[in-house]
C-alpha cells in the first residue's frame, strides 16, 4: 500500500513537470506564448540576453556557470532546448569548437545559422591564436568594447525575430551599454597608473589578449587555449622565464580551469596568487561575477589591485 502511494506520488510528479514543461515558463497566463525562448552557448552570452530582453524572452544557458565552454557534451535537455528555441546565441571565434559540441548539436537540432541560430561576434575584429596563426582566439568578451559589440548584435536579432518588441529591446540594450561604457572608460583610466614592468597578467589559458589590448597590458600564460594540453613541463619553463624578467607581482586563476598548474607555477617563481578571475563562465548566482557586468568589474578591479601590489 505504502507503496503504491509512493509510486503514484511519483507519476504525478512527473504529470506536474511533463505539463510545466510544455507551457513555457508559464509565468503570464494570459499571454503566455509571446516571450522569445532563446538558448545561448553560456552563461555570459544569457546573461547579455536577458539584460536586452529582460521579460520579453526566456533564456537557457547551455553549459552551466563555472564549466568550460570550450569543449561540451550537450545534455538531452539541451538539446530538447535548442530544438525547440525561437533563437539560438553563440560566441563563435573558435569557442565552440573544441570538440565540435556546437555544430552537432544545431544539426541534430535541425537549426540554420543566420536563419536560427547567430554569432553575437559577428562585428568584432579578431586577434588570432599565437601558437596558430589561422585560428581566432574566442575570448573577445573580455574587451568591455567587444561585450557592447555583441550586446548590439543581440538586440538586431531579437528585433528582427520579435519586431513587436523592437523598442524596448532598444532601450534596454541603450541603457545596458551606457553602463557599460562607464565602466571600460573608468578602467582605462586606472590601468594608466600601473608601472610599466609590473604590467604583466599571467593566468592560466591565453584569454586575456583581447582585455590586455584593451587595457594595455602584456597577457602571459601557461597554455594558449584550454582545448590544447596544460601545464607541460616545456609550457612551464616559458611562462617561468617570461614572469623572471618582469617584476609582476602577483599571478591570477580563472574560475573554470583546473587550478593545479597555476598552483605549480606560483611555488616555483614565489609569488602568490592574488585572486580568481571570470573568463569563460560567470559566478554562481549570489557570488561577486554573477553577470557580464559585475564579472568584468571584478577582473578589472582584482587585476589592478594585484598587479599594483
Ligand atoms: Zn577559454
Amino acid at each position: 500500500m505504502k507503496h503504491k502511494k509512493i509510486i503514484f506520488a511519483g507519476i504525478m510528479g512527473l504529470l506536474l513537470l511533463a505539463g510545466c514543461g510544455t507551457k513555457g515558463n508559464g509565468n503570464s497566463a494570459a499571454n503566455d506564448s509571446k516571450e522569445l525562448t532563446v538558448v545561448a552557448t553560456n552563461s555570459i552570452i544569457a546573461d547579455m540576453v536577458k539584460e536586452v530582453g529582460k521579460e520579453e524572452v526566456s533564456v537557457h544557458s547551455i553549459v552551466p556557470v563555472g564549466t568550460d565552454p570550450h569543449e561540451y557534451e550537450p545534455l538531452p535537455e539541451d538539446i530538447k532546448k535548442a530544438s525547440e528555441a525561437d533563437v539560438v546565441f553563440y560566441n563563435g571565434l573558435n569557442l565552440e569548437t573544441g570538440n565540435g559540441w556546437f555544430d552537432k548539436l544545431m544539426e541534430t537540432a535541425k537549426k540554420k545559422e543566420n536563419e536560427d541560430y547567430f554569432a553575437v561576434s559577428k562585428e568584432v575584429a579578431p586577434i588570432h591564436l599565437t601558437g596558430n596563426s589561422k585560428q581566432e582566439d574566442p575570448h573577445a568578451w573580455l574587451d568591455i568594447s567587444n561585450g557592447i559589440s555583441y550586446v548590439k548584435q543581440i538586440q538586431t536579432v531579437l528585433s528582427e525575430k520579435d519586431p513587436d518588441n523592437q523598442a524596448s529591446f532598444k532601450k534596454n540594450a541603450e541603457a545596458y551599454i551606457k553602463k557599460l561604457e562607464a565602466l571600460n572608460t573608468s578602467a582605462k583610466e586606472a590601468f594608466a597608473d600601473i608601472p610599466s614592468e609590473k604590467k604583466l597578467l599571467v593566468t592560466s589559458e591565453g584569454a586575456f589578449k583581447y582585455f590586455s589590448k584593451a587595457y594595455d597590458l602584456t597577457a602571459a600564460y601557461i597554455w594558449e587555449i584550454n582545448t590544447e594540453s596544460q601545464g607541460t613541463p616545456d609550457q612551464m619553463k616559458q611562462i617561468v622565464e617570461k614572469i623572471r624578467v618582469s617584476k609582476v607581482p602577483s599571478l591570477f586563476v580563472e574560475t573554470s580551469v583546473d587550478k593545479r598548474s597555476m598552483e605549480r607555477l606560483s611555488k616555483e617563481v614565489d609569488l602568490p596568487i592574488y585572486s580568481e578571475l571570470y573568463t569563460d563562465s560567470l559566478a554562481k548566482k549570489g557570488e561577486p561575477g554573477d553577470s557580464y557586468y559585475k564579472m568584468m568589474k571584478w577582473n578589472l578591479d582584482k587585476i589592478h589591485e594585484g598587479l599594483m601590489k
